[in-house]
C-alpha cells in the first residue's frame, strides 16, 4: 500500500478526480488516501498561497501528490500553488508525454509520440523582478549548474529505462551565451554518458517550428523552464487535445501528478468533462510508486475504449465516435475495459524492472575566481551617450576606468549609433586598467564618488573570469 495526498480542486477538479480515482483502484491500485484542500475556497478564506500549514505537512510526509486543477481567484496577490508546490517540494523535473491517438482522436500529426521534459524550478520562474528606472524593469534569468545537471541527466534516464532513442535539447544559446549555454553545455556532458542514445541540439526558435511542423522528428525533448511551459503545451495540443495530457512533476524526495488543464469552471457541475488528462498524471503516478502493472491495465484499458468511440464531448466527432458519454459513464467505460487490450493501438508495456539512477548533485572543486571589472547599473533621464560617459568618467579611480555605457544591452558608447533608441537604464562597465582587474575595494569607491556625484545607481553587477575564462557576456556590438 502506498498513503498518497489527494486535492480535488476546483471546477471540474472533484468529477474527474472521483472518475480518476474510481478506475484506479478498479484497476487494484493499491492506495491510501489522505484528502486535503486546496485552491479557490483555501485563497478566498484569506490565505494567499492557496494550502494551509497542515496540508503541507501531509504533502510532505505521504510525499506522492495527486492534484486536481485548482481556480486561481483573478486579482493581484494570489501566489499560484502550482509554481509555489514545484518549487517548495523542489520538483525539478516537469514530465509530460505527448502521443497522438489518431484516428480517434483528430490530429495532424498521426505518428507523434514524443515527451517533453521541462526544468520546473528556475530560469525565469526564480520570480525575482524588479524595477529600476521610470522606463525598465527586470526579471533576472536564473541558471545553475546543479538545475541543469538534474535535468538532463533526468531526460537521460528517462529515455534509457523506456527504451526512447533520442534527446534533443532546445536553448536559445546563440543569444543568451551564459545561461542557455550551460544548459547546452551540461546537455553536452551528460549526454556523452549516453553512447546508446542519439542526441541533438537545436536553437529553440526554429525547434519549436520543427516540432509543431514535424513532431514525428523528436522522441525526448529537454529545455529550460519558460521554453518548457511553452512547447509542452503547444505539444499537447498538437497530438490532438490538451484535454489528453497529463504530466508529473519529480522531485528528490516528493511527486506531484496532475492533469495539464485548468479547472474548466464552466463545465464544472455538470457532469461532462472528460476525465484522461487526470487519469493520465495518475497513471505516471503509478508508474512512479512501483505499481506499473496496474498502470499498464488501466492505460491499455483507457486506449481501447478511446478505440471504441466511447468519447466525452470534448473529443467527440461525428462520424468517428460511437457515443457522446458523462464524466462517470466514461470512467465506467474504461472500468468494464479492464484487462482488454486495445486492438488498434499497440497494447503499452511498463518497464518494470529497470530503475532510474539519479545520484545526489555533488558540488564540483571551486574555481579561480577573478574580478575583472563592474558594470553599473544607471537611472538616467537624459539621451546622449557621450555627455553621459562624461559624468561617469568622473568617478573613475586610478584602477577602474569606464570601458563601455550600453543601453538595453546594445553598446553606445564609446562610437555608438545616433539612430539607437536610449532608454533611462545605462550599464556603465568599469575594468582594471592593462587587463589586471579591480578589487571590492575599488567597487566601493566608485559607488562613493558615484553619490557625491549625484549619479543614481540602480543596481551593480560584478565581472568575474572563472579559472582564467571571462564569465559575462559582451555589449551588443562591442
Ligand atoms: P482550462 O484548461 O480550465 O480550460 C480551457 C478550455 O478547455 C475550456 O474551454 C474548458 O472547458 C476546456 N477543458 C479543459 N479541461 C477539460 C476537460 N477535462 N474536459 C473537457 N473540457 C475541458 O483553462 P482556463 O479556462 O484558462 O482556466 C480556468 C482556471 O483553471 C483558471 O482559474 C486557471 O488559473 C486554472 N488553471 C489551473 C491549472 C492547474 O491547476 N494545474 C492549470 C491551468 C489553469
Amino acid at each position: 500500500m502506498t498513503r498518497i495526498t489527494v486535492a480535488k480542486g476546483d471546477g471540474i477538479g472533484p468529477e474527474i478526480m472521483d472518475a480518476t480515482l474510481k478506475i484506479i483502484k478498479a484497476a487494484g491500485a493499491k492506495i491510501e488516501i489522505d484528502e486535503i484542500e486546496v485552491g479557490e475556497k483555501v485563497y478566498l478564506s484569506g490565505n494567499t498561497a492557496g494550502i494551509a500549514k497542515e496540508s503541507w505537512d501531509i504533502i510532505r510526509k505521504n510525499k506522492i501528490f495527486l492534484k486536481a486543477p485548482i481556480t486561481t481567484p483573478q486579482g493581484g496577490g494570489y501566489k499560484s500553488l502550482n509554481v509555489t508546490t514545484r518549487k517548495f517540494l523542489g520538483l525539478y523535473a516537469n514530465v509530460r508525454p505527448c502521443k497522438s491517438l489518431h484516428p480517434f482522436v483528430s490530429t495532424k500529426h498521426p505518428n507523434m509520440d514524443i515527451v517533453i521534459v521541462r526544468e520546473n524550478e528556475e530560469d525565469l520562474y526564480a520570480g525575482i523582478e524588479h524595477q529600476q528606472t521610470d522606463e525598465v524593469i527586470q526579471c533576472l534569468k536564473l541558471i545553475s549548474r546543479p538545475g541543469c545537471e538534474k535535468i538532463v541527466r533526468y531526460a537521460f534516464e528517462y529515455a534509457r529505462i523506456n527504451g526512447r532513442k533520442k534527446v534533443t535539447c532546445f536553448t536559445k544559446d546563440n543569444i543568451m551565451k551564459q545561461t542557455d549555454g550551460l544548459f547546452h553545455k551540461v546537455f553536452d556532458e551528460i549526454a556523452a554518458e549516453y553512447p546508446n542514445i542519439e542526441n541533438e541540439h537545436w536553437i529553440i526558435d526554429i525547434g519549436a517550428a520543427k516540432m509543431a511542423d514535424t513532431p514525428e522528428a523528436f522522441d525526448v525533448i529537454v529545455m529550460p523552464n519558460l521554453y518548457g511551459d511553452v512547447l509542452s503545451d503547444v505539444a499537447a495540443q498538437i497530438a490532438g487535445s490538451v484535454g489528453l495530457a497529463g504530466s508529473s512533476n519529480i522531485g528528490e524526495e516528493c511527486a506531484m501528478f496532475e492533469a495539464i488543464h485548468g479547472s474548466a469552471p464552466r463545465r464544472a457541475g455538470q457532469n461532462v468533462a472528460n476525465p484522461s488528462g487526470l487519469l493520465q498524471g495518475a497513471i505516471l503516478m503509478l508508474i512512479h510508486i512501483g505499481q506499473s502493472d496496474v498502470a499498464e491495465k488501466v492505460q491499455n484499458a483507457w486506449l481501447r475504449t478511446i478505440e471504441e468511440g466511447i468519447h466525452t464531448y470534448d473529443i467527440y466527432k461525428d462520424g468517428v465516435s460511437k457515443r457522446k458519454v458523462s464524466t462517470s459513464d466514461f470512467a465506467d467505460a474504461v472500468i468494464s475495459n479492464l484487462g482488454k487490450a486495445p486492438q488498434t493501438f499497440t497494447p503499452v508495456t511498463y518497464n518494470k524492472s529497470a530503475t532510474m539512477n539519479l545520484p545526489k548533485y555533488k558540488r564540483k572543486q571551486p574555481a579561480t575566481k577573478d574580478l575583472l571589472g563592474v558594470d553599473l547599473f544607471v537611472h538616467w533621464p537624459g539621451t546622449s551617450a557621450d555627455e553621459l560617459a562624461l559624468r561617469i568618467k568622473e568617478i573613475q579611480n586610478a584602477n577602474a576606468e569606464l570601458s563601455m555605457i550600453t543601453n538595453r544591452g546594445i553598446k553606445v558608447w564609446p562610437e555608438g549609433f545616433n539612430e539607437t533608441f536610449c532608454t533611462d537604464h545605462w550599464r556603465c562597465r568599469f575594468k582594471g586598467k592593462a587587463e589586471k582587474g579591480i578589487s571590492q575595494k575599488d567597487i566601493i569607491e566608485l559607488l562613493s564618488k558615484a553619490t557625491q556625484a549625484n549619479v543614481d545607481i540602480v543596481k551593480t553587477e560584478n565581472l568575474y573570469a572563472f579559472d582564467g575564462k571571462p564569465a559575462f557576456s559582451l555589449g551588443q556590438g562591442q
